[in-house]
């Protein structure tokens, strides 16, 4: 007779087996699925999640999960098993069947209005898909705190939860207001110092080919094993990791400029290395996956600007790139640099660069908590919207394509999302920071191309524990300290004064 334990891991297998096919079907859809394709694939990733529901919520997994929370020891490896399966357990057993139906259906419904939106740039066709779906996530909140009337936060942090377990409102608040006090005087700074970076280096003609063949050697510099992963082309690049031993990444470039293409890979080769190094023995089971969003996104937010932006690296990878990208011969490390740590007030998040990227999620947060919070109607959005772009960013979108309606997330029912990016670059900068002081100051070994210590660094502290610890918690275990904002503001401070010349004092607190 198999131990409780054991028990827990075969049902739980079953569950992961079924994410795992839909994922393989997600990434097949954005990569090599033809477009006709789409409603057939529907329909399989419906049957998919209905039958995963229905194992989630069956008596015998939440029998057996009982069993187990009683024999764990506090502090445990199973007593981790019991809190990441509960949580996924409770979610479905506490939000009614008929209500997720109700939302996957306006989802799509609201998915599809959205495009038409955005392409008529018209957020009244929008509009009342979103109150809909606000309506229903609201409800899905409130089953979830089992709380008739739950505070303002907590209906928010119910959906944060979703995406970032055990982050809070009342957490992430002082975070985002100590952000805006630093981030929109340094922006302002850089816009009147009138100086402007030369980004002819980054910029020519440069087949995709050889920018696929650099990319793919800078990834497996970085420790991508791609014996066990690959890359291929998708409209918005990705990283999905159906095992340790199965991880896929995806990219997109434009010849005209070397930086989307290298970034991206970069950026998912950071999600992809954390995929690879999840414990092998943890696959299947509750708490063997990646413990959140905002962990994930510093893995990647770290390989992507702290490394591969950082101008020690390029003296070991520039010449590299000269032999495999030769329209690229023309540039230095210090012609090069400076374009990588441009800063311009743009309206598009996903097009923004280091020092304005936090103040995009800010101003989200703020309205998502604002909508959560019975602060602002569907109907005000767009005029909130418009005024928080002037205030931390001085610039207003001419129309709501560029505007409200850019981004994808609230058409999929994604409120609480948003914060996970920012979480993630705040780590990221705090990790590198407690990188350094354990394995000293990294800069020579970048210039020498020696990135396995810090990989193995991040292996040791963030990797190998897979979701063991809580987010908060691994953070503390690994940099000593609970996330806070003072080493990516350190860090943006001194890049932008040294391609700009503009320093913004830290604010006193
Ligand atoms: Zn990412």
């Amino acid at each position: 007779m198999a131990s409780v334990e054991e028990q827990l891991y075969a049902l739980w297998g079953e569950v992961q087996d079924l994410d795992t096919a839909s994922e393989i079907l997600g990434w097949d859809q954005e990569t090599f699925m033809p477009s006709a394709g789409v409603e057939g694939r529907g329909k399989i990733l419906a049957t998919l999640a209905g039958t995963r529901h229905e194992k989630l919520t069956a008596p015998a997994l939440r029998e057996v999960l009982e069993a187990c929370a009683e024999a764990a020891e506090p502090g445990s490896v199973l007593a981790a098993q019991v809190r990441c399966a509960r949580r996924v357990v409770d979610r479905a057993v506490k939000v009614p069947g008929s209500l997720t139906r109700e939302l996957a259906e306006t989802q799509s419904q609201a998915l599809a209005a959205w495009q038409q939106a955005r392409k008529a740039a018209d957020f009244s066709h929008f509009q009342p898909y979103l109150e809909r779906l606000l309506h229903l996530k609201r409800q899905e909140a409130r089953a979830v705190t089992g709380d008739s009337s739950p505070g303002d936060g907590a209906l928010y942090d119910a959906l944060l939860d979703e995406y970032e377990p055990g982050a809070t409102t009342a957490a992430l608040v002082p975070l985002f207001e100590s952000l805006k006090a630093a981030l929109s005087p340094l922006v302002q700074g850089v816009v009147e110092s009138g100086v402007t970076v030369d980004e002819s280096a980054a910029q020519g003609a440069f087949p995709a080919a050889q920018q696929e063949a650099f990319g793919r050697r800078m990834a497996e510099a970085f420790g991508f094993d791609f014996a066990a992963g690959r890359m291929d082309l998708s409209t918005h690049p990705f990283c999905t990791g159906f095992n340790p031993r199965d991880v896929r990444l995806t990219w997109r470039y434009q010849e005209d400029d070397l930086r989307p293409a290298l970034f991206g890979i970069l950026h998912e080769t950071g999600h992809g290395l954390y995929e690879q190094g999840l414990p092998a023995s943890g696959h299947r089971t509750p708490a063997g996956g990646a413990v959140s969003l905002g962990i994930h996104e510093s893995q990647s937010r770290l390989w992507e600007n702290l490394v591969a932006r950082s101008r020690p690296f390029w003296h070991w990878a520039l010449p590299q790139m000269q032999e495999m990208i030769p329209s690229t011969q023309g540039a230095t490390v210090d012609t090069l640099w400076p374009a990588l740590h441009t800063v311009r007030p743009s309206l598009v998040r996903v097009e923004a660069d280091e020092a304005t990227y936090n103040l995009h999620v800010a101003i989200r947060f703020d309205l998502e908590r604002a909508l959560f919070a019975g602060d602002l109607e569907v109907a005000d959005l767009p005029t909130a919207w418009d005024a928080a772009y002037g205030d931390l960013l001085g610039i207003t979108a001419e129309t709501a394509a560029d505007g409200v309606l850019q981004d994808i997330h609230w058409s999929m029912g994604a409120f609480g999302y948003f914060p996970t990016y920012t979480l993630g670059t705040l780590a990221a900068s705090q990790l590198m920071a407690a990188a350094e002081r354990d394995l000293g100051d990294q800069d020579e070994a970048f210039a020498r191309g020696e990135l396995k210590p810090l990989l193995d660094w991040l292996r040791r502290h963030i990797h190998q524990h897979g979701s063991r610890y809580e987010a908060s918690d691994l953070l503390v275990k690994a940099t000593g300290k609970l996330l806070a904002a003072d080493d990516f503001l350190a860090y943006i401070r001194t890049t932008t004064e040294a391609v700009y010349g503009v320093s913004v004092a830290p604010a006193e607190s």
